[in-house]
């Protein structure tokens, strides 16, 4: 049984289509982000689930129970927020135990579902403390013990990070994922950090205006980007627009733009012209002469030493790429302005169609 399942759901504002044919289906017990830009419909789709907002059409099912038309509080969903929406005037333990109250549960019931709400984030001990002398991070951990008391069929968050200072993000993602995978909640997680994304989930919706651009497991979403939305949005990637030319033999064909000449797979070239070429930093490997096959030559224009890598960004012809050094060494670092060789694997290589900016061989959902 899937524990959410979206069926053919739209949302428009006026003239903004902020869902389009949104299908999901999320497992139980499954952390499922999505992610996207600013504006692209995620918080509407979260909404829409929690029953803030409701859809112009489609059905939502959660444990196979039809609740379009159920009203929020009766869905048994519970949501982070962004900003804690945490109750000033009551006490930590009070903020936890509003939901259970207000469920009207026995006081001892009430008293140890608190006792291990609190104990799941670290919190004990806070109980008789109220929010104002509580730290952001202690504040966004009282929203979580509340939202997990009352034991909701599914977590939602509302980009429950976002308030936090960098580092208390990064402690505070790695509690998320502990928390939940430890009581198995099934969990949506709104986000427009791709870092965020990758680390916490099990899968990740990718949206784009208000459509779902793909789906996927974190190593997918990165390494099989199935058009230059996904792959431009999560990571650092270099995108080169190239001119096709003739077969290079053993199913290779030439690409070219002014004097760069790339051997890329011909499967799938056949009818075009153009073709644009992406390869991620990481992935390219610095070379000391042109011999090697698929070598680039740029200029170097700058260098961010960014502790475990160096990333150099390249200029070739008239175009920025971006490339990694892994084990930087300080004195090794080529002088700005000097020349830059690179070689790009083929097999680190994804092309992709010009004019729809699709993967080329794989299917598209947008
Ligand atoms: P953000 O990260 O900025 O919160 P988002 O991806 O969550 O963005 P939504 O808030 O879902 O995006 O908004 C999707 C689109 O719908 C946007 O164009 C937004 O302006 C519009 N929108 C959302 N809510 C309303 C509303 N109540 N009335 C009118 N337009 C709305």
């Amino acid at each position: 049984m899937h524990a959410i399942r979206i069926i053919g759901v739209e949302k428009n504002f006026g003239e903004v289509k902020a869902l389009s044919n949104i299908h999901l289906e999320i497992e139980k017990g499954e952390f499922f982000t999505l992610l996207g830009p600013s504006g692209c419909g995620k918080t509407t789709l979260l909404r829409t689930i929690a029953g803030f907002c409701r859809q112009d059409k489609g059905d939502i099912y959660i444990e196979n129970e039809l609740i379009n038309d159920v009203p929020a509080y009766q869905r048994n969903t519970a949501m982070v927020f962004q900003n804690y929406a945490v109750f000033p005037h009551m006490t930590v333990f009070d903020n936890v135990a509003y939901g259970l109250r207000v469920r009207k549960l026995p006081k001892e019931v009430i008293a140890q579902k608190v006792k291990t709400a609190l104990r799941s984030v670290h919190l004990e001990g806070f109980e008789q403390r109220t929010p104002d002398k509580l730290s952001g991070g202690q504040q966004q951990r009282v929203g979580l013990a509340r939202a997990m008391a009352i034991e909701p069929r599914v977590l939602l968050f509302d980009e429950p990070l976002s308030n936090l200072d960098a580092k208390l993000r990064i402690e505070m993602r790695e509690e998320i994922k502990a928390v939940q995978k430890s009581l198995g909640i099934t969990s949506i997680y709104v986000t427009h950090d791709q870092e965020e994304a990758l680390v916490i989930s099990d899968r990740i919706a990718v949206m784009n205006q208000g459509r779902i651009q793909q789906i996927g497991k974190p190593w997918e979403i990165y390494r099989d980007p199935l058009n230059t939305f996904v792959a431009n949005f999560v990571g650092k990637i270099n995108m080169l627009t190239l001119k096709l030319g003739p077969s290079a033999g053993l199913g290779y064909r030439e690409a070219s733009l002014g004097n760069i000449t790339l051997h890329v797979p011909a499967h799938g070239t056949e009818q075009l012209d153009s073709i644009i070429v992406a390869f991620r930093p990481e992935d390219v490997v610095e070379v000391r002469s042109t011999d090697r096959r698929n070598t680039i030559t740029g200029s170097l224009r700058t260098v961010s030493f960014m502790g475990s890598v160096a990333r150099f960004e390249v200029d070739v012809e008239g175009q920025i790429l971006t490339i990694d050094r892994h084990r930087p060494r300080e004195t090794d670092i080529p002088p700005i302005h000097s020349q830059v060789v690179f070689s790009v694997p083929p097999e680190s290589v994804l092309l992709f169609d010009p004019v729809s900016g699709k993967r080329l061989g794989k299917g598209d959902r947008s």
